[in-house]
């Protein structure tokens, strides 16, 4: 790792990204409390895949934060700043 290089683990799929100094992949979404990397931000960008359904609620009722509504075909919208 280089100096001052810095990673994140990303909510949803679980892998490291770059998140500083010289580099970021991915951000901190101060309303739902969580990090998550462009790249599922770009994959769910059309509804946070099902698959991850149960463990971003578990985080919302965790921390007492509202669940958002579901699109209009039963997606959330994926985490964005
Ligand atoms: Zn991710």
């Amino acid at each position: 790792m280089e100096e001052g290089e810095h990673k994140e683990k990303c909510f949803f799929c679980g892998k490291l990204f770059n998140y500083g100094l010289h580099r970021w992949d991915g951000e901190f979404v101060p309303h739902y409390k969580l990090l998550v990397c462009f790249r599922c931000q770009k994959l769910n960008a059309d509804g946070l895949n099902p698959i991850y359904d149960a463990k971003f609620e578990a985080h919302l009722d965790s921390h007492n934060i509202l669940r958002p509504p579901r699109d209009i075909n039963g997606y959330y919208e994926i985490p964005k700043k």
